[in-house]
């Protein structure tokens, strides 16, 4: 399978060419169709596999510009700091040619830096449960634009104990969003999570 079956832009094509990838992984042929659909997708999926691109892409390609709005359109939910810095990196990469704001929102970096991020618009979201959770919080962070929300390493993140954080994230956004919810494993608790959650998830194991 080749990236041109994936109906994607030109622009978005070249950044792909540009990262040196040339053909789709599984997880990417498998979830980039379901997630430009809209359709909510439980992807099982280990770090390697091409996960992080495999969310990104659809994100990246649906993208309102800044000037259209504002607010966070996308929100990528991680684990750990040194996950969302990697993540933004990644997506940073395949946002190339495109005028993209991306804030990373995790307990390693400055506050007063990450509210003046907020307060001049951001488009994509990457951050740690509990530091998006104080943004929250403190209100400097609206999700009420947010059409994406992508759990990645739910397990992880259920396993650190950011349950109630992650659910109070939920329950801020939109009803009508799209959820991607990616994991190594998928225990009971992470399916309850996405019972509650999500809305018909498609299912693809890579
Ligand atoms: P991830 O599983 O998202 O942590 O990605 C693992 C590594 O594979 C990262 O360094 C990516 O840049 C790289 N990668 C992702 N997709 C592809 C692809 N289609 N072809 C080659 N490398 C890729």
């Amino acid at each position: 399978e080749s990236f041109d079956e994936l109906d994607l832009s030109p622009v978005m094509r070249l950044a792909i060419a540009k990262a040196g990838f040339t053909k789709p992984s599984p997880i990417q042929a498998a979830l980039i169709p379901y997630a430009l659909a809209g359709t909510d997708v439980i992807g099982q999926a280990r770090t390697g596999t091409g996960k992080t691109a495999a969310f990104s892409i659809p994100i990246l390609e649906q993208l309102d510009s800044l000037e259209e709005c504002r607010d966070p359109q996308a929100i990528i939910v991680v684990p750990t700091r040194e996950l969302a810095d990697q993540v933004a990196g990644e997506a940073a990469r395949l946002a190339y040619g495109v005028p993209t704001e991306i804030a990373i929102l995790s307990g390693g970096k400055n506050m007063n830096r990450q509210l003046r991020q907020l307060e001049n618009g951001v488009q994509v979201v990457v951050g740690t449960p509990g530091r998006i959770h104080d943004h929250l919080q403190r209100g400097t962070l609206r999700l009420d634009k947010t059409w994406c929300v992508v759990l990645d390493e739910a397990d992880r993140m259920l396993d650190i104990g950011f349950r109630p954080q992650i659910e109070r994230i939920m329950r801020k956004c939109p009803r009508n969003r799209q959820t991607l919810l990616l994991s190594a494993t998928l225990p009971p608790v992470v399916r309850r999570l996405a019972e509650s959650y999500m809305s018909e998830p498609v299912v693809i194991d890579c």
